[in-house]
């Protein structure tokens, strides 16, 4: 009959990509949409949220390779040289 409901959740009125969830501290609740480096890669991909983007998938599937993005990411700020690859054994 067209009546399209998945679940009782609402989506918080600070976001717009309706794929955020309220979280407990205020400063967590940031929609996708807020960040203009994320929303260009969304564009990019067409996709609605970061949560959607194939490289934020590929992440969160292992929690050691998004820590070691996170570390990666920290360390390129500080030294923008060649980053060393390949040599995980
Ligand atoms: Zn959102
Ligand atoms: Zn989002």
């Amino acid at each position: 009959m067209g009546d399209y409901s998945d679940s009782d959740e609402e989506t918080p009125e600070w976001c717009s990509c309706e794929e955020c969830e309220d979280m407990q501290a205020p400063e967590e609740n940031l929609c996708c949409h807020n960040h203009n480096c994320m929303l260009k890669n969304m564009n990019y991909y067409s996709v609605d949220c970061i949560t959607s983007h194939p490289a934020f998938q590929m992440v969160v599937l292992d929690p050691f390779v998004l820590e070691t993005a996170y570390y990666s990411y920290r360390t390129s700020k500080y030294r923008r040289g060649k980053l060393s690859t390949g040599e995980l054994r």
